[in-house]
């Protein structure tokens, strides 16, 4: 099926699109690439009569270093390009691993993070791995900008804490200390994940672990019962001995996930593959 007729317009700066999607409001949207959009707009799912084509404007391109070493990677970069990145590479070479994974190479060279993230499909795999990470967004709407904690933008099935003029501009993430490690891994029979599990190991006194579950439910999930076993673990133990300490932990945790049985599999498949996947995202940090 066609989209219904749109204006699109193609603003060069952040101001000039803020200034078109205030003129416009409910009736226009940004597009980046487009992946998600154009397939709702050709099914008539989404409809709008003004069409904010974003992928000019500069300020939105490229991983930068900004003040306080914070990596600030720009809301056009595509999957492709974060998995290519040098700085990803260096700075978080688990999240430039995960970009490698996602969908097909069709999809990674034109999907933006700004679009995965502000679409706001719980089957994807960056929402759980900026948990883990403790990464913040940077928004941009009528009354300046504005940063939002990873872990509270994602509120639903396509429900996020972007407000309907704003525009994601940047996804921030802190230096990580020398000894922390990160790794994702995910699984699924469809095109999408049906569970994604994200580790951020810091071997720093005192200890650390930050676990995430994302795509099994509406939004990424903690798994707090595996980080506070994780604190009470003596350091340096093998990865064998680490998963023994936490492997009920986890399961606890996959035991109390509000899961349902849907294309993607069963609740306790679902589950069990929690517990699978956060062993084998520890083992990809402590090995
Ligand atoms: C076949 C297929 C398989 C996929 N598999 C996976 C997968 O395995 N793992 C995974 O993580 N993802 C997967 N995805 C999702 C993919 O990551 C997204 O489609 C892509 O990143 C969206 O980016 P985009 O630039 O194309 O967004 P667009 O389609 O351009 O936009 C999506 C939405 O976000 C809004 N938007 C976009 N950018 C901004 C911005 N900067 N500020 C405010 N609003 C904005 C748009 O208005 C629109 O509502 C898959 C998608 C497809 C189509």
């Amino acid at each position: 099926m066609r989209p219904a007729r749109f204006t699109l317009h193609r603003p060069t700066s952040l101001a000039q699109a803020l200034a078109l999607k205030a003129e416009h409001g409910d009736d226009a949207t940004f597009h980046a690439g487009g992946t998600e959009l154009l397939v709702a707009l050709k099914a008539h799912v989404l409809r709008y009569t003004h069409v904010i084509d974003i992928k000019q404007i500069q300020e939105l391109r490229g991983v930068r270093i900004r003040e306080g070493d914070t990596l600030s990677i720009g809301a056009l970069c595509t999957h492709h390009m974060l998995a290519n990145d040098p700085l990803m590479r260096e700075r978080l070479p688990g999240y430039a691993e995960l970009s490698e994974q996602v969908a097909n190479i069709r999809v990674r060279v034109a999907g933006t993070l700004g679009g995965v993230l502000c679409f706001g499909e719980p089957h994807a795999d960056a929402p759980t791995m900026l948990c883990a990470l403790d990464a913040w967004v940077v928004l941009a709407g009528p009354d300046g900008e504005r940063e939002v904690p990873s872990r509270d933008f994602h509120l639903g099935e396509f429900a996020t804490a972007r407000q309907e003029g704003e525009m994601l501009v940047s996804i921030d993430v802190a230096p990580q200390s020398p000894g922390t490690r990160s790794a994702y891994r995910c699984f699924g029979h469809t095109e999408r994940p049906a569970v994604g599990v994200a580790a951020v190991w810091s071997t720093d006194n005192p200890q650390r672990l930050s676990l995430w579950a994302g795509a099994i439910t509406a939004a990424p999930v903690r798994l707090a019962r595996a980080e506070e076993a994780a604190s009470r673990l003596a350091p340096d133990l093998p990865p064998a001995a680490v998963w023994a300490g936490l492997r009920d932990a986890v399961a606890a945790d996959a035991a109390s996930l509000d899961v349902h049985d849907d294309l993607h599999g069963g609740a306790d498949y679902k589950r069990h593959l929690v517990s699978v996947l956060a062993q084998r995202a520890l083992d990809a940090c402590l090995s």
